[in-house]
């Protein structure tokens, strides 16, 4: 019996999916890439843009075929999408060859929710709501060197435009020891960096009254023996204290890399979007954390076209674009999330003049990634070589501190070591180098 799990989204979801593979394995499947082979496909969904809904659709429609084709195929719908109620009573009616249905609460119950839909031969859908975590899920890492390890779910922060808290709920956190053991068992299997994930990872600890718990968290996940480079996101600008930067600063595990959402350089802007901090408090952040980390590699998420950003407010984020100087960005058009309070605003600009925007963000960042990694060339930077390169089967790709890709010759055998490259040519988004 074969089982697929494709993932939409963000890097929580690519750790949810290890854990449903993970449940998978353990109920007998083998996993597959090939949807005309799968007994069993799930979709974990991401809801956080109009077009990651549109994929998804897509995606389900497609397959009704097969499921005329093979009347045994179970296809299951679940994350952010499928927690939302208007979206599971549209799958409800109108893909009726969806068997199963189930939210990011119900994630723990996955195999017996898959035995009722497969043994009842009708629609089993759980999109109810739980705030307890589940700990000890078989996950199905891939392998390789680096893995995912969420310290915390959900979020209490509701920004004007996001689904997340209503779709993912409170924060909860989970314990440390559950962490570190995570973490201690990953290192044994020869996992060399974590990615500790989390919506605001700076509350980490607060539902339970701790202070500085996720600085304290980091220490200690230094500390385990065979883990040699920690990153973490998101981090919240409101949250972030001197602390983290501090412990970023001592530790030499902990790379020297901070993701800090913006969303939009406009102090009027930010106020709308309910994010808790002006530009002055956001940038003296970002000067703290230079001060303490003088080759810090910023990375940023920024919205174009929130409803109520106007051609002044949006050259305010070009300002602080230009006075940061972000290694890259993630950035987006606004697109309404149906239930959260920016959705019932009407839109201060155009279709047209939004685009415009997001194309002169782009070209600007463009330029700025470029003269970035320059700043690499002629230095002998540690990678953590992840194996072939996707583009060019001659060159071996891995990561530097920076989390920046760097290309180079090598022998396959070098993967998930780190080992030293010296950095010959910078692109805009790549780097390539020469082994040491
Ligand atoms: S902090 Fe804001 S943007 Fe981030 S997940 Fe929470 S509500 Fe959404």
């Amino acid at each position: 019996m074969f089982a697929l799990v494709e993932t939409f989204g963000c890097q929580q979801n690519v750790n949810d999916s290890q854990r449903i593979e993970g449940m998978l394995l353990e109920m007998g499947y083998a996993l597959t890439d090939d949807r005309e082979k799968a007994d069993v496909i799930i979709f974990n969904t991401c809801a956080i843009r109009e077009n990651a809904h549109t994929r998804v659709f897509g995606n389900l429609g497609a397959l009704k075929h097969l499921k005329a084709k093979k009347p045994s195929l179970i296809i299951g719908i679940c994350g952010c999408m499928a927690q939302q109620e208007h979206i599971a009573k549209r799958i409800k009616s109108k893909y009726r060859h969806v068997g199963l249905i189930f939210g990011t609460h119900a994630l723990w119950k996955f195999p017996s929710l898959l035995l009722d839909a497969i043994e009842q031969n009708e629609r089993v859908i759980d999109i109810s709501e739980n705030e307890n975590i589940a700990e000890g899920l078989p996950v199905n890492y891939d392998g390789g060197a680096r893995a995912f390890v969420s310290v915390m779910y959900g979020c209490n922060n509701f920004c004007s435009y996001c689904i997340v808290p209503y779709v993912r709920g409170r924060e909860r956190s989970r314990l440390e020891e559950d962490i570190l053991e995570e973490i201690s068992s990953l290192a044994k299997t020869g996992v060399k960096e974590v990615m500790l994930l989390g919506q605001n990872v700076n509350s980490y600890g607060k539902d339970r009254g701790e202070k500085d718990a996720f600085a304290l968290l980091l220490k200690k996940v230094c500390q385990i023996d065979g883990i040699e480079r920690i990153r973490f996101m998101s981090s919240h600008p409101k949250d972030i204290s001197e602390k983290l930067l501090q412990t970023m600063a001592e530790e030499e595990k902990i790379c020297n890399q901070l993701h800090l959402p913006l969303q939009s350089g406009s102090s009027k802007v930010l106020l709308d979007m309910n994010r808790h901090y002006d530009r002055e408090r956001y940038l003296s952040i970002v000067k703290k954390a230079k001060e303490l980390m003088p080759d810090i590699c910023l990375t940023t998420d920024i919205i174009v076209g929130f409803p109520t950003e106007t051609e002044e407010d949006f050259e305010d984020t070009l300002s602080i674009l230009r006075e940061v100087e972000y290694d890259s960005l993630f950035s987006f058009i606004y697109s309404p999330r149906v239930g959260t309070k920016a959705a019932e605003w009407e839109n201060a600009s155009s279709e047209e003049e939004i685009d415009a925007r997001f194309k002169r963000l782009l070209d600007l960042q463009n330029t700025i990634s470029y003269k970035k990694n320059l700043r690499h060339e002629g230095k002998i930077e540690k990678v953590l070589v992840s194996g072939k390169s996707k583009t060019d089967s001659e060159m071996l790709s891995g990561r530097n501190y920076a989390n920046k890709i760097v290309n180079f010759r090598g022998d396959e055998s070098l993967t998930g070591k780190i080992i030293d490259v010296e950095i010959t040519k910078a692109q805009t988004w790549i780097l390539y180098g020469e082994l040491v």
